[in-house]
Order: C-alpha cells, then sequence, then structure tokens
C-alpha cells in the first residue's frame, strides 16, 4: 500500500474553527441546526442566491457536513464534493440531475444491483440503458449509441473484482461527449483516484470503509464545481436526502482512521486471499491481487480494501450454505468494509437464471475481512472449508 502522506494528513486533521481566544476543538463540532439566520434580509438573499457555498437551510449545507466535503473533495483531487443520505442517494442524484428523456446510460463491469435496478424504474421517464459486462475497451466502444450520455462503472467490481482501464476509458467517452462516472467505494478515496484519470464524478457509500464502524448510512459525490453545482441544484436540493450533521460527524470521525484500518485491512485480506488461494475446496480466488490485467491494477491502485470473493469447486447452493453457516469470525450480512469480517453470496439457491446472466459462478462466496487478524480468520476458515470437500 502506497498512502499519498497528503492523503494522511488530510484524514487525521482536526476541522474545528477556532475560538476567539485560539483554542480549536479536536473534534469537528456538530451542528445541529435545520437553519441560519441573518442579520439583514439582504444578507439572507445574498446567500440564498448560492445555497450550496451557503449556510442558509441544512437541506442545502451546513458546517459540519461541510467538513466532511472539503476532506472528501481534497483526498479525491476533485473541485466540489456534496454529501448525500446514502450511496444510493448520491447515485440517483446523478441520474436525476444528469440525464433526460432519449438519452442512454452504458453500465460497465458487475455494478451494484440496486444501481440497475432504479436504471430499470428510469424506463419510464425514457431513459434506457445496457450493461457491458466486458471491461475490455473494445467491447465498451462496441456498447455505446449515439444517445449515450453517461457511462457509469465499478472498478474494482465488487464480485469478481475487475478491472477498467480508466484512462482508456475517459479518453474514449471524452472525445464523444460522454460523462463518466464511477463508483469508487471498493478503493475508497485513499486507493484510487479516478478523476486524476479522466473520470468525471465520483460517487462514494461511506457506509462500508470511510465510515468504518458499520454504524452509520452515507453517501458522496465528488467532481468539478460545474458539475456538483448542477446535480445540487437539479437533484440534491429537490430530492432532499441529504446527510445529518451527526453522520458527517461519524464519517469525519472514520476517515481518521481510515488510512491505518485500510493498512490492516489490505495486509490481511491479501494473507487470506492467498490461504484460499491455495486451498483444495476452492476453484479460483477473485481479487484485484491476482488481476489478469496486472498493469492496469499497478497504474490505478495504491493498495487493496479487504472485499474479495472466492469460488468454491463444489458450486451447489447446500455447500455453499454450509460453508457460510460454519464460520464464526465472518459474520452474515450484507454489506462490508467494517471492523468485523462478513460473509455473503450472490448465490441465493433460487437466482441460477440471474447467476448465468451476470456472468457469476454458483459456487461463488464474498468476504469482508474485518480487523481480527488473519490468523483467527485462516483457522475460521480451515475449519469452514471441511464442510466444502
Ligand atoms: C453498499 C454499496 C452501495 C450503496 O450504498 P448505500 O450507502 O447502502 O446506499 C453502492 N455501491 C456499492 C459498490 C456498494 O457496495
Amino acid at each position: 500500500m502506497q498512502l499519498d502522506p497528503a492523503d494522511i494528513a488530510t484524514c487525521v486533521a482536526d476541522d474545528g474553527p477556532a475560538y476567539a481566544d485560539g483554542a480549536a476543538p479536536a473534534s469537528t463540532p456538530i451542528v445541529a441546526t435545520s437553519l441560519f439566520s441573518f442579520p439583514t434580509f439582504d444578507a439572507l438573499i445574498a446567500a440564498m442566491r448560492d445555497e450550496r457555498t451557503h449556510h442558509v437551510y441544512t437541506r442545502g449545507q451546513n458546517p459540519t457536513v461541510e467538513a466532511a466535503e472539503r476532506k472528501l473533495a481534497a483526498l479525491e483531487h476533485g473541485d466540489a464534493c456534496k454529501c448525500f443520505a446514502s450511496g444510493m442517494a448520491a447515485i440517483s442524484a446523478v441520474f436525476v440531475g444528469l440525464l433526460r428523456a432519449g438519452d442512454h446510460v452504458l453500465f460497465v463491469n458487475q455494478v451494484y444491483g440496486p444501481t440497475l435496478q432504479l436504471a430499470k424504474h428510469l424506463h419510464r421517464f425514457g431513459i434506457e440503458h445496457d450493461v457491458e459486462l466486458d471491461v475490455g475497451i473494445e467491447a465498451i466502444a462496441r456498447a455505446l449509441r449515439p444517445n449515450t450520455r453517461l457511462i457509469w462503472l465499478e472498478s474494482p467490481g465488487t464480485m469478481l473484482f475487475r478491472t477498467v482501464d480508466l484512462a482508456a476509458l475517459a479518453e474514449l467517452a471524452r472525445v464523444r461527449g460522454i460523462v463518466t462516472g464511477i463508483d469508487n467505494t471498493w478503493a475508497t478515496p485513499l486507493l484510487q483516484k479516478p478523476i486524476d484519470f479522466g473520470i468525471d464524478l465520483v460517487a462514494h457509500t461511506g457506509t462500508k470503509y470511510i465510515g468504518g464502524h458499520s454504524d452509520i448510512v452515507a453517501g458522496a459525490l465528488i467532481g468539478s464545481s460545474e458539475r456538483i453545482d448542477e446535480i445540487f441544484r437539479r437533484a440534491f436540493m429537490l430530492l432532499g436526502g441529504i446527510l445529518g450533521p451527526f453522520e458527517a460527524w461519524l464519517l469525519l470521525r472514520g476517515l481518521r482512521t481510515l488510512p491505518v484500518r485500510l493498512a490492516q485491512h489490505e495486509r490481511d485480506g491479501v494473507r487470506v486471499a492467498e490461504y484460499l488461494r491455495g486451498h483444495p475446496a476452492v476453484r479460483r480466488v477473485y481479487h484485484p491481487a491476482f488481476d489478469d490485467q496486472p498493469e492496469a491494477v499497478r497504474r490505478q491502485l495504491r493498495g487493496y480494501s479487504g472485499v474479495f470473493s472466492a469460488e468454491l469447486k463444489r458450486g451447489d447452493f447446500d455447500t455453499v450454505r454450509r460453508v457460510i453457516d460454519a464460520l464464526h469470525h465472518f459474520r452474515i450480512a450484507v454489506s462490508w468494509g467494517g471492523v468485523e469480517s462478513l460473509v455473503i453470496s450472490p448465490n441465493r439457491g433460487d437466482n441460477r437464471a440471474w447467476l448465468q446472466r451476470q456472468n457469476l459462478p454458483t459456487g461463488l462466496i464474498r468476504f469482508s475481512v474485518g480487523l481480527e487478524g488473519a490468523d483467527s480468520l485462516i483457522s475460521d476458515l480451515e475449519q469452514a472449508l471441511d464442510t466444502a470437500r
């Protein structure tokens, strides 16, 4: 893991304003207010001209939320950031804010399920979409249409962890006037900076590694000031999916330990992945460290987080369920990125056709390696995999 020292400083820094005597709080104050009053009506009118950068009403802007936004914008090398109530609120705001009837969206790589469900609902508003699971640039170029307005991708994806060449994709889109957006949740702003490769918009769910303790749901978008402004005016303020000041404070607290947590997630994640790769009951481990495009991975990623998957040789649902149920340290749950290790499978026992359409093997199990220590996790897997022989 090669973190940028400036990023570590940004994560750890406090953001509390100093009092009159110069004393500053070590923890950013939670500004629990719905509204801000002004000394004169003229001052209020002036502030209302730009509610994104002025404190008028907490559905628009709030100082605690703004402190989190400043940090996330700096970490992603973007001009501006807007925080949202959830990752899905952030992603929804991109679609509602930027698209119109007749537009086409191309989804690249395995994309978060609810993102695709949202795209299906947008058919009602005349917005079409396709999914391109082949992450090669030629395949992506072939899937574009004259009316493609947005390419939305994940890299690495969060099932098979395949990598898309971000610079090549950004160039392909730029010459055609297509907006590009990435869900960068797996890598966090510390491990991948898509804006540096020419991607226009970066989405995060703060629910995963950034919050890091499975105690908040939060989201964020980072991009140019113009684009974030457009989304702010046309979606954020109107849909109302705001991050509350308390959740923003938890997000800030999560950011302060993100660099140290990621270092252990990476170290233990790779150790557990390597253990699984050598296990006779495992056919294949899907982890960016084992990607078949090592050049692109090296260029784009400064390290790995702790989420990856493994495919059992015996891919029937009973075996998948038996292994999951036998685990003690890995809790059985959705989501990932917290201090506790988690396990899940896309195989639900009744969705074979869907798995086939998504190119997902039936024996796939996804792990989120937490902070319990690799030795405990490996001995847990050892006994659970005995049930898969
Ligand atoms: C969890 C997740 C989301 C959704 O985030 P919420 O905060 O739950 O809305 C989006 N993208 C990815 C990759 C996720 O894992």
